[in-house]
This record gives C-alpha cells, structure tokens and sequence, in this order.
C-alpha cells in the first residue's frame, strides 16, 4: 500500500466521522475463565425443547433469507406478554431495539438521560447515534432522581427495572410519573422483568410514548441467538422498526425462539424459580460473612465490597468471574454475580472467601 488514509497525528482514517472518535469498543473484559458469573445469562442453559429445535432446523430455512420482521415471533411474544402482535418489534437482541431506537427518536444532539449505575451501554448507543448522554446519579434507596432526569428535558428517557447493577425494582409510581412528564419518550428497559415478575407492558398498552424493552437472552437462555423485543403504541414501535430494518432476527433465531415461547414454559418458570431461590440463599450466605447485598430482584445479586477491582482479580485468579463496580453512588465498590445453579454459588463463595482473605492482607492474588 503506497498512500495511507491515516492521518498520523490523531491516528484515525481521515474520511472517518468524527462523532466515533470518542467511541469506545465495547469491551467489558471478559477473557475466559472457569466459572463465569458476570452476564447474567441462564447458567442452567439452553431450554430443551428449544435445544431440540436448534439441532433440527431444516437447511431450507438457512439457505434463504428469514422473515422481513419476525412477523410469526411477534404473536408468540405477543401472548407471552399480554400484548396484541401490532405493539411489538423485535430485534437482534435487546441491544437492537435499544440502539434502533435511539436512532428512531433522536435527532443528532438530542437528550438521552439515564439514571445511573444502569445499564452500561446506554452512553455507548447514545454516542454512537450522535445523541447527548446525560447520567443522573440515582438517590439514596437505588430509585432514579426524576426530578433531576426531567430537568435535563430528554428527548429519551432511559430507566431499567430491575436495574442492572444494583437489582433495585423501580416503583410503580416512578414508572407512571416519568410516562406522564417526560418531554419525550421513556424506554424502559425489562431484561430482568421475568425475575421480577413485575411488567409494565400494561402501562406501555395505555400511553403512546413508552417504549418497554426485553429479551430472551437471561430468563429464556438464549443470548447466543440474539433475540430483543420492544413493546409500545403501535405507531412508536412502527417507527422503531423502520430504524431497525429488516432481517435482524436470523431464521435459526426464530425458529428456537418460536420453540421455547410455545413448549419450554414450564421449563422457563421452574428455573425462574430456582434462580429466585438461589438468589435469596447467595445474599443470607454473604449476610453471613457480615456483607450487606442490596435488595435484589433480578438473577444476580449487588454487594458492596471494599477494593472490588481488587477482589475481582483476585477471584478470576482462582478460576471465577463476577462483575467490579468501582465508586457507584451511595454504595461505593461492588461485586455483581449472576445467580446460577448452587454448587457454582457454592464454588463462588470459597473463591470469594480466599480472594477477600488475600486482598484485606495486601495480597492481591
Ligand atoms: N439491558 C440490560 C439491562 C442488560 O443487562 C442487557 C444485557 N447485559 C441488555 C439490555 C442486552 O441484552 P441482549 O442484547 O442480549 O438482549
């Protein structure tokens, strides 16, 4: 190559656009390690109807294209969620709708607020939809400051319930609020709604500026095949869809995802169950050791621990991984571990006892 586009002094192509300078790569650094308790996915696995489906899926539906907007996924999601198939749209995974429609709602330089700790590629969609981000640190009880978040006057308003990292349900009464006083739309965000069993896909059916947004990767086991889902008014969710475009749920995508919605519910239920269950027994064993984990309603559990970066190392040192937080507001560092089956919780927690033993000594691995 004789010329280079590379302009040598920012190190970047010089016919790229200037907004992606300051994009990062996400990265959450996840290198591969024994146990890997910081996604929150289904770490009992795949659902065994769904599983059989995968391994039958006839070469028919991969050699030709899928359909133009998962119209078949639309009515199984539909009654799954109480909604008719007209206020849904899918995506490649919840990232899809987040991104489609900020991309759908923001002009360049409009408001994006978020409640902070959440969800951490909020900023990264706002960024790269050339959106202003706006973080609002949330308030003591781990409910969003929604006098502060509408002050900022977004034109998106993002909140997540059960809010990633810190488990915290959002009320009723914040949800109802933020719908009926925010300058624009309100996404909120239910990955971990299964968990909770708590929706507002009612209050989405009644108001035509929410946006409720879920996936199929944590309570249904199926992150691998990405497969998102939005709810709203059906002329918000249109429009998402236009953003979106067409094809983004892949025919093998649809045809598990159609599999687990229609024969894997009991299987869903139970190990809802049992991560609801574990959850409540992995926050008394840290009670126990003198932690004081936050109130969780999701699949995994938020416990203030000092030094958490540190402590992180330390346990991906003995083979396991949880999420650090460093500094979130009113709790300071934090571990997140997604709830699994127990003899992990059990293998976390002697991991976690010879990490924290080592770190409090000054010996970080
Ligand atoms: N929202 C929240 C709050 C999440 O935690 C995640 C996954 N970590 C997502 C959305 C995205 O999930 P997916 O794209 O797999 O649906």
């Amino acid at each position: 190559m004789s010329t280079s586009n590379i302009d040598m002094t920012t190190d970047r192509l010089t016919f790229a656009r200037a907004l992606y300078d300051a994009v990062p790569l996400y990265d959450p650094k996840r290198a591969p390690v024994d146990l890997d308790l910081t996604d929150n996915t289904n770490l009992w696995g795949l659902p065994p109807h769904a599983e059989r489906a995968l391994r039958e899926i006839p070469v028919a539906r991969i050699t030709r294209y899928p359909s133009l907007y998962a119209a078949e996924l639309k009515e199984a999601l539909a009654s799954f969620v109480g909604a008719k198939p007209e206020y849904l749209v899918t995506g490649c995974g919840s990232d899809d709708i987040l991104d489609s429609a900020m991309r759908a709602f923001g002009d360049p330089g409009s408001v994006v607020a978020s409640s902070e700790p959440s969800f951490a590629m909020i900023p990264i969609f706002a960024q790269m939809n050339g959106l202003t981000y706006v973080g609002v640190p949330e308030r003591p009880d781990h409910q969003p400051d929604l006098d502060a978040l509408l002050a900022a006057k977004p034109r998106i308003l993002y909140l997540c319930t059960p809010n990633n990292p810190t488990g915290a349900l959002l009320t009723q009464e914040t949800l109802e609020r933020a719908v009926r006083e925010a300058p624009g739309v309100v996404f909120i965000d239910e990955a971990y709604a299964e968990f909770s069993g708590v929706s507002a896909v009612e209050l989405a059916m009644r108001v035509d500026n929410l946006l409720v947004i879920r996936t199929m990767s944590k309570a249904f086991g199926l992150a691998g095949l990405r497969v998102g889902y939005g709810i709203g008014a059906p002329a918000l969710v249109r429009d998402v869809e236009k953003s979106r475009g067409p094809y983004k749920v892949n025919a093998m995508a649809e045809q598990v995802a159609l599999t687990a919605l229609r024969e894997d519910m009991a299987w869903v239920h139970a190990h809802v169950a049992l991560a609801v269950e574990n959850r409540e027994r992995l926050a008394a064993a840290l009670r126990d050791r003198g932690y004081a984990p936050l109130t969780s309603h999701a699949n995994y559990v938020c416990v203030p621990v000092a030094q958490a970066i540190a402590v992180g190392q330390a346990l991906r040192a003995r083979g396991v991984a949880a999420r650090p937080f460093a500094g979130l507001p009113h709790v300071g560092d934090t571990l997140r571990i997604s709830v699994g089956p127990w003899e992990m919780l059990e293998r976390f927690l002697v991991a976690f006892d010879d990490a924290t033993a080592n770190v409090y000594k000054g010996v970080t691995s």
